[in-house]
């Protein structure tokens, strides 16, 4: 009997990878949309997958809140150092590397990533939104005085919570905790998707707020995951495989001009590729 859980990569990947990249190309404004599924491939859990690596222990729901923050701050800041120490770890990956070289082609205008590790960032990504926040800083609660995380994962290792020097209040980390507001990454992400022309979502399931909402104001709109997801009868284009190869085809198809039809019949401006006449 067939195992249907593990999903084949189809053949016709090729194919739905030209399409996609004909209208990279195209688009006049490209967003993308990442999930924890482009970092699974740097061997970071995803949150929400029960029972494997750092979550095997505990929820995260209930450890990366802000209740468990305020009530709980040493479990909390010991669960920050566990986690920081993890995504310290982890390299870029393939697909973060093909994401950094559409950008800096010209092809994305802006990435916007669920994931709180900066590999991103750390790939060469320039214009990125984390709709989720971020371990490299943290901020006092009280006056807003910024410090590097290395510095509050210091105060944690030493046993101390970490305390504002200039009012002694909890420096929190700049990470978006389960009922925190959102942040104004998110805002700033809704305008991009609704002034793009396309977007990809990429290893994401697409079910968690808040980016659940955002491949609805897409004008078009793809989506490279393992699994099928709730917006896949909606897209223009769906690319069922891992992001790393999927992201690292695109980029071979987008920059040779595989896709047989040459630049945009357009001219929409772009000048990264390799194809200009
Ligand atoms: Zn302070």
């Amino acid at each position: 009997m067939p195992d249907s859980s593990v999903p084949e990569e189809p053949s016709s990947i090729s194919r739905e990878i030209v399409e996609l990249a004909r209208m990279v190309r195209n688009a006049g404004k490209c967003v993308v949309l990442t999930g924890a599924g482009i970092s699974t491939e740097s061997g970071i859990p995803d949150f929400r997958s029960p029972g494997t690596g750092l979550w095997s222990q505990v929820d995260p729901m209930a450890v990366l809140s802000a209740t468990a923050f305020r009530t709980k701050p040493e479990a909390f800041y010991q669960f920050i150092l566990k986690l920081c120490e993890t995504l310290q770890a982890a390299e870029p990956n393939d697909g973060h590397r093909a994401l950094a070289t559409l950008e800096e082609m010209g092809f994305v205008d802006v990435l916007v990533t669920q994931n709180i590790d900066g590999l991103h960032q750390r790939a060469g990504s320039k214009n990125v939104l984390e709709v989720h926040g971020h371990l490299r800083t943290g901020t006092c609660v009280k006056c807003g005085k910024t410090y590097e995380m290395g510095l509050v994962l210091d105060a944690v290792r030493r046993g101390e919570l970490p305390k504002c020097s200039a009012c002694r209040a909890m420096i929190k980390p700049d990470v978006v905790l389960f009922e925190d507001p959102l942040p104004i990454d998110f805002v700033l992400a809704q305008q991009a998707v609704v002034e793009s022309d396309l977007l990809i979502a990429v290893g994401s399931s697409l079910e968690v707020a808040p980016v659940c909402y955002l491949p609805a104001m897409a004008s078009h709109l793809a989506i490279i995951n393992l699994m099928p997801t709730g917006y896949d009868s909606r897209a223009d284009v769906v690319i069922r495989a891992k992001a790393g190869r999927a992201l690292t085809a695109l980029v071979d198809a987008v920059c040779l001009g595989s896709d047989g039809n040459g630049r945009s019949e357009q001219g929409n401006g772009r000048n990264g590729g390799s194809s200009i006449e």
